[in-house]
């Protein structure tokens, strides 16, 4: 639905902000900047609220239909999809690059082959995973019961810029496969790559109103909300999913709450020190360290922290950084500039407090936007940047004296999504690791649960909550439905109905002692009963 306009990226002088809402004669329109050089993109329109309901009314004629295909077929059509975007990953490659300023390497792993890699895995166990389910009644012996899962109509997604593609088509293609329609409000600062998976989905033949991009800001988002969707799936931070949810409450629209990370890194004693140091640096500078799961703060132990710092100092100073659609660089540019007044805040507050600046520590002075990859030593909690969510290229450090000092820091937050344990002691790391209040932890690894896309994805506190991913995922969304029916056929008039005696009340009186209270023997045998 959304026309893009491309600008002629020599004339226009870059505004200050990447995205900036412009009145014009038919309709308020976004413009989007490259990051890396602040070169205007492009101007896509912002959807208005009358438009959210028509979209939602469309995607709802389209997918009656849609469910009442069978899942096999479903699936064989999403296979479809997922061989076009492999084929167009080039395209969905440069416009990832160009709109969020991400080196190459990560928008092919990191979006394109995620992606691919999830419609795979969904594709071929959607009849498996969303089979009717029997459920063993122990006490209505006499009666059977079963679920079956039935779609939800439209799923709304929202998502985030910082992975504009993994992100929001990680819960369309669930969602299609179940048999829902969908409808995603990219952020104001990526819609070019959403609608550019809309163009793809299109070329398949599928139907055009099964899912639908609209773009826009906030109050597109809250439209959404209020458009009479079933579920809705957003990823952004904690204070707008504050928001987000309460505005789900107000509609009773169920919702997945996917919020922000503070991953902690615990550097054990027994480490491999030039392992750790090597995922400390791919955990805290790829994508410019704005993931919700990059590497936010480590506590190194005191035995291995130097060396540790070493090595991380020394790799940091190998990094390329530079305008990613140019050159194959390490570090690509930041997303806007708020994110860099951001990280000049918190090494501000780090160095007032005590922390050293051990590499970088500063904006990189030329066109676009970025941030020299930044290492913090001789960190603590009264410091900001151990504490809040940074989302940009800095990593701070602190010393820790034992595996106990470590848990109890890591779960000094208000946040809760990911954590990274490294230790050649596998039973040990996972002794820490069941120990860490977050929903994924990974040990001697980093950034790599979120393609692991059998097992459940979310956070705990403030983090969220829901699940994306999994096989819980993809029932989740569909209404579960319980259908209960007897065994063997029941007399017309059923004891357990009217009408009421004392006669029946001692009966049932009797039964409910011999029950709970009665002979072990009888108790043994409800037990059991299956
Ligand atoms: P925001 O919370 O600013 O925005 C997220 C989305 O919500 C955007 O599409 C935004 O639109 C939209 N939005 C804003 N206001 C409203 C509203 N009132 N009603 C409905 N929708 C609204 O997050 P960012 O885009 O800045 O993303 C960064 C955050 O996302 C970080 O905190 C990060 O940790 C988190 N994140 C979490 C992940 C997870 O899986 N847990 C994964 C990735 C990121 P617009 O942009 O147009 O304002």
């Amino acid at each position: 639905m959304a026309t893009v306009t491309a600008l002629d990226s020599r004339k226009k002088k870059a505004p200050e902000t990447q995205a900036t809402p412009a009145e014009t004669v038919e309709r308020r329109t976004l413009r989007n900047l490259s990051p890396a050089d602040g070169e205007p993109l492009a101007s896509v329109p912002i959807t208005t609220p009358d438009e959210v309901r028509a979209a939602v009314a469309r995607a709802r004629r389209a997918q009656s239909a849609w469910a009442r295909m069978p899942i096999e077929e479903r699936a064989e059509r999403i296979l479809r999809f997922r061989d076009a975007i492999v084929e167009n990953a080039d395209r969905l490659v440069d416009v990832l690059v160009r709109e969020t300023g991400k080196p190459r390497n990560e928008a092919l792993l990191h979006e394109v082959l995620v992606v691919a890699d999830l419609a795979s895995y969904f594709a071929h166990n959607a009849a498996r995973i969303l089979a009717p389910q029997n459920i063993s009644l122990h006490f209505l012996v006499h009666r059977k019961s079963y679920v079956h899962y039935a779609p939800k109509g439209v799923i709304g997604v929202i998502s985030p810029w910082n992975f504009p593609f993994a992100i929001p088509m990680g819960d369309v293609i669930p969602a299609l496969l179940a048999g829902n329609a969908v409808i995603v409000k990219p952020s104001e600062v990526t819609p070019l790559i959403a609608l550019e998976a809309k163009k793809v989905f299109d070329s398949t033949g599928l139907p055009e109103d099964l899912f639908q991009v609209i773009t826009g800001d906030g109050a597109t988002g809250q439209a959404l909300i209020e458009s009479g969707i079933q579920k809705l799936i957003f990823t952004g931070g904690v204070a707008t999913g504050k928001r987000v949810a309460a505005a789900c409450g107000a509609q009773l629209v169920p919702c997945i709450m996917e919020l922000g990370g503070k991953a902690p890194l615990l550097a054990l004693s027994d480490c491999d020190v030039e392992r750790t140091a090597r995922a400390i640096v791919y955990g805290g500078f790829c994508n410019s360290g704005q993931a919700c799961i990059s590497v936010e703060r480590v506590y190194a132990h005191r035995s291995i922290h130097d060396e540790l710092l070493r090595r991380v100092k020394e790799l940091v100073g190998e990094l390329k950084q530079g305008d990613a659609s140019k050159s194959f660089v390490d570090i690509g540019s930041i997303i806007f500039p708020k994110q860099i007044e951001t990280a000049e805040k918190l090494i501000a507050d780090a160095v007032a407090k005590g922390a050293e600046v051990v590499a970088g520590g500063e904006r990189v002075h030329r066109a676009g936007n970025y941030f020299q990859p930044t290492v913090l030593a001789e960190c603590h909690h009264g410091m900001d940047v151990m504490r809040e969510e940074i989302f940009g290229p800095i990593v701070p450090i602190q010393r820790i004296d034992s595996d106990e000092e470590a848990i109890a820091l890591a779960n000094d937050s208000h946040l809760g999504l990911n954590a990274y344990v490294f230790s050649k002691s596998r039973e040990r790391a996972l002794r820490v690791a069941e120990k860490i209040e977050a929903g994924s932890v990974v040990v001697n690894d980093v950034m790599l649960n979120y393609g692991a896309c059998e097992a459940p994805f979310g956070g705990l506190k403030e983090s969220g909550f829901g699940r994306v991913h999994g096989d819980d995922s993809l029932r989740d969304m569909c209404d579960k439905r319980h259908v209960n029916y007897g065994r063997v056929p029941m007399p017309a008039r059923d004891p357990l109905w009217f009408p009421y005696s004392s006669t029946s009340y001692s009966i049932f009186s009797k039964g409910l002692e011999v029950l709970f209270h009665g002979a072990g023997v009888i108790q043994r045998i409800v037990k059991r009963m299956p």
